[in-house]
């Protein structure tokens, strides 16, 4: 729709982006949520967010720089990376976003693997990255966990769970997206 700001996908891992999976990735972005999205690489100090004793990063304190650099005109933004991320009371997180805020991030890092931590196929890796995309903008949009075991914004902690979600927001949460977007006046 006219006038409406973008939501931002940008590219902020370790290795270089894989341009085709992230391209497909922000059409089907852009066609969810029916906003226009663009996709950019930033270079971001990743090793800020690094605890050392775990060798992993930390979702929040990258939440915190995406948030701080978000370019004027845009409602949000989701980084999307290859290091591994983690809060505190959890081994790892696929992601973190700010519920009704402006920022997210989502890791590529465990939904590479499948449940025996064999290598994924490129097609499974491309569907849970989107799958995660779409979750942690939804906790944007203001959604919270739906106890829907396939809708999109169920709650994950394994990629089996990923796998078993549906690339659909549930009917209840599509309302519930709609009552949001018509609060926030868009
Ligand atoms: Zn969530
Ligand atoms: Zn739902």
């Amino acid at each position: 729709m006219a006038g409406r700001e973008p939501i931002l996908l940008q590219w902020m891992g370790v290795s270089p982006m894989n341009g085709d999976m992230l391209e497909r990735v922000r059409q089907e972005v852009e066609t969810a949520f029916t906003l226009p999205t663009n996709l950019v690489t930033v270079d971001a100090p990743l090793e800020d967010s690094l605890e050392p004793r775990r060798g992993q990063y930390s979702s929040t304190k990258i939440l915190r720089w995406i948030l701080a650099s978000i370019p004027p005109g845009v409602a949000k933004v989701v980084g999307i990376t290859d290091v591994d991320l983690f809060i505190p009371v959890l081994t790892f997180v696929f992601g973190e976003a700010q519920v009704d805020g402006r920022a997210a991030v989502v890791s590529t890092a465990r939904l590479r693997l499948t449940y025996n931590e064999q290598p994924a196929s490129p097609a499974l890796v491309e569907a849970r990255l989107l799958k995660e995309c779409l979750h942690e903008l939804g906790h944007t949009f203001g959604l919270v966990h739906c106890p829907g075991r396939d809708c999109l914004m169920s709650r994950s902690n394994s990629v089996l769970e990923v796998d078993q979600k549906r690339v659909v927001f549930c009917r209840d949460c599509r309302q519930r997206l709609r009552a949001l977007e018509e609060r926030n006046g868009s």
